[in-house]
């Protein structure tokens, strides 16, 4: 028996030592050599066959065979423990922590929110029209015919034949005075379509359309009312200028230019060297328009104006290429 006892515990110090750092073999051969049917168990049972004289002797010798084991388990248990504890990845509290990125407002949507702000404290109202637009707002309620030469000027992506993707925001301004009766002021930004692409030319891009009726809007109220958002969207010492222009919808109509933001109005690049930028058309809204929509040319009037906004936000901003504004690359959007 002795000598049992003496190779039992020999094995189990070598075992130790081969399972020493994985906790799990170690609780296995814990369970091999103390658990109820495991070795120790096993010499216990024999001890019935031994004489009663050897009994006591068996006794003290398996209980600290039992003892010894129990120790050297829970050395081996508490160190692969700690080795455990001490691979673990460290938690560095000084390193500074990720910063979650910041939404914001697309540089055209900005523009849109500056303009809507300056027209809004004119007294403006901003309004919404559709998109797909029939033929008849976006054209002949416009005073462009279907044989119209200014249909050529706008390559109109069409859905149907009576029904296209608008060209300009201005279908809105016919849609708000068939529904309402003047005083009108309202602008209306949003997106326009053509089949156009290019360096300066993208399928959609956004404008943004004005439109004051009443009983004795001049001419001069156009001017005033366009020269003070000019210099609230760009500083009051940009100058401007009206120039006579052709739209079928206004008569008399006006292009507005502004002195070159680039270079102060001493000719560059951007100006093609003349000083001046081209930035919206304009006009005193056409009695066949009214005619159309149900005024009376003789006791209403109204001017209209239209801008495309990626070309105000490109001079806002200082910006040469029209792609930016839809490549949403976020070195870019960042800067806004
Ligand atoms: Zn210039």
């Amino acid at each position: 028996m002795q000598s049992d006892v003496e190779r039992l515990l020999e094995t189990a110090t070598r075992d130790i030592a081969e399972a020493q750092g994985s906790s799990r073999a170690l609780e296995q051969l814990k369970v091999n050599y103390l658990g109820r049917k495991g070795q120790l168990s096993r010499l216990f049972k024999q001890m019935g066959q031994a004489s009663e004289v050897e009994r006591p002797i068996w006794g003290k010798l398996l209980n600290e065979a039992k003892e010894q084991l129990e120790k050297a388990f829970s050395i081996a248990l508490e160190e692969s423990k700690k080795e455990a504890q001490k691979q673990k990845p460290s938690f560095d509290i000084t390193v500074p922590g990720r910063r979650s990125l910041k939404g914001r407002l697309h540089p055209i949507t900005q523009v849109v929110v500056e303009i809507s702000r300056i027209f809004n404290w004119l007294g403006f109202e901003v309004v919404e029209g559709p998109e797909v637009e029939l033929d008849y707002y976006n054209f002949e309620a416009l005073n462009i015919p279907k044989d119209h030469p200014a249909r050529d000027m706008q390559d109109t992506f069409y859905v149907s034949d009576d029904v296209v993707l608008r060209t300009h925001t201005s279908p809105i301004q016919v849609r708000v005075m068939e529904a309402r009766r003047p005083p009108i002021r309202v602008i209306a930004p949003g997106r326009t379509y053509r089949c156009d692409s290019d360096v300066t030319h993208t399928p959609m891009f956004h404008q943004v359309e004005g439109l004051m009726v009443g009983e004795d809007i001049s001419f001069g109220d156009l001017k005033g009312i366009l020269t003070i958002f000019v210099h609230q969207m760009f500083g009051e010492d940009v100058g401007l200028r009206f120039r006579p222009s052709f739209f079928p919808f206004t008569e008399p109509s006006a292009e507005v230019d502004i002195q070159c933001v680039m270079c102060k109005g001493q000719g560059c690049r951007v100006c093609s060297q003349t000083g001046w930028l081209e930035i919206l058309g304009s006009g005193m809204v056409d009695p066949e328009v009214f005619k159309k929509v149900g005024y009376d040319p003789e006791i209403f009037t109204g001017f209209a104006f239209g801008m495309g906004i990626e070309r105000i936000a490109m001079l806002k901003y200082g910006i040469d290429d029209l792609r930016l504004f839809f490549e949403n690359d976020l070195r870019f959007l960042k800067q806004f």
